[in-house]
């Protein structure tokens, strides 16, 4: 029996693909948006049946008119990752924040205007619109939930001294406020709103990538450094985020909330080096830095995911179920590098 109709953005990308797969589990019909044939074609690879449709400029005000008629559920994924620091001008910054704000306002414009079936639409928003981690993850006494909004403005995220993840931020917190304000402002809106707001989301590919890349990436100096270094991670596992992106789908009580995903806490890198040593025995890993064995239990601010359990009924996986998934993708056909391992 197949289930209703989703339409997924972004549907290529490292998320929007186990979306899909969850989705396509769970017998929905899928319909993914990706920016051109051969993104398609790799998709359709891996998901025999799905459907797609190609929308290569996501911030036309028509980009997503077709693609919302047919649909009952929309779970919007596509945005840029970036990293940039300072701008030039504020007319720079507008732009490279342009897509993530844009296409959310035209995607609820689109099903507003057209999609009459649509019922519940679910955005990938970020922790970057509860907060600045840069600046505030060390506030140990302070604690970041769903009612918390990032403070970080659009001047402080194009000043000469932005950190290099401020203009995403911003782009996602604005997406996101943005997005709250159209729902409040149209009467006529149908649909519910639901946001699902990630910390640093790892996991293995299921579409395979040239070379292990973005957030993906974040645990490499883990493995490929000559010494672990100092740090850690606020980590969700990917399986973790698309169970919650669809179970939001089908739970009336997460309309109009914005649930925080992270699956363990925060993770040092010494916590995860364990766990890759206990379950890749016969693995070598680089040594602890002296900076990581010195480490200590950082003081920090208190990031609550409790929500996705509380009305989702979502258990977290453990760090070792995510460190399983990672090896496996990194020692298998990345034969351990960075690099995809051609057969
Ligand atoms: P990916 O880069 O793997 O996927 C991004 C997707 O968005 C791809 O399909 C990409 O298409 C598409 N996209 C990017 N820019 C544009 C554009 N200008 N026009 C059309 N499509 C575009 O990233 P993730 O899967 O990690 O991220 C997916 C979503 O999750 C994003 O909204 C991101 O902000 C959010 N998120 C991610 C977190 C993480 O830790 N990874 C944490 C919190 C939120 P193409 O392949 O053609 O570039």
């Amino acid at each position: 029996m197949t289930f209703a109709k989703v339409l997924v953005t972004g549907g290529n990308g490292f998320i929007g693909a186990w979306t899909i797969k969850y989705l396509i589990d769970c017998d929905y019909e899928v319909l993914a948006t990706v920016r051109s044939e051969d993104k398609a074609a790799s998709l359709k690879a891996r998901f025999p049946g799905l459907q797609t449709a190609i929308v290569n400029d996501i911030t036309a005000a028509d980009a997503y008119d077709d693609v919302v008629r047919d649909v009952e559920f929309i779970e919007h994924v596509a945005a840029p990752i970036f990293y940039r620091g300072a701008s030039d001008s504020l007319a720079e910054f507008d732009a490279a924040v342009a897509p993530a704000i844009k296409s959310t306002l035209n995607i609820l414009d689109a099903a507003r205007r057209n999609g009459s079936k649509v019922k519940k639409i679910v955005l990938v928003s970020s922790i970057y619109a509860h907060m600045s981690p840069e600046r505030q993850i060390k506030e140990s006494g302070l604690v970041i939930n769903e009612k918390s909004w990032s403070p970080v403005t659009r001047e402080q995220s194009s000043a000469p001294d932005a950190f290099p993840l401020d203009a995403y931020g911003y782009a996602k917190a604005e997406a996101e406020r943005q997005a709250w304000d159209y729902i409040a402002k149209h009467d006529d809106v149908k649909y519910s709103l639901t946001t699902v707001n990630p910390v640093y989301v790892i996991g293995p590919y299921l579409i395979p990538q040239p070379q292990i890349d973005g957030t993906v990436g974040l645990l490499l100096p883990l493995l490929t450094s000559a010494e672990v270094p100092a740090g850690g991670l606020y980590v969700a596992y990917v399986e973790d985020v698309a169970n919650v992106l669809v179970t939001a789908l089908e739970k009336d009580a997460a309309a109009g909330r914005r649930f925080i995903v992270s699956s363990s806490g925060f993770v040092s890198n010494a916590e995860f080096i364990e766990s890759f040593a206990r379950i890749f025995p016969d693995k070598k890993f680089p040594p602890l830095s002296k900076e990581l064995k010195e480490q200590g239990t950082p003081e920090l601010a208190t990031v609550d995911a409790s929500l996705v359990t509380e009305l989702l009924g979502i258990k977290y996986s453990s760090v070792d179920k995510l460190v399983k998934a990672y090896g496996d993708m990194f020692f298998g056909p990345y034969g351990g590098t960075n690099k995809l391992v051609k057969a």
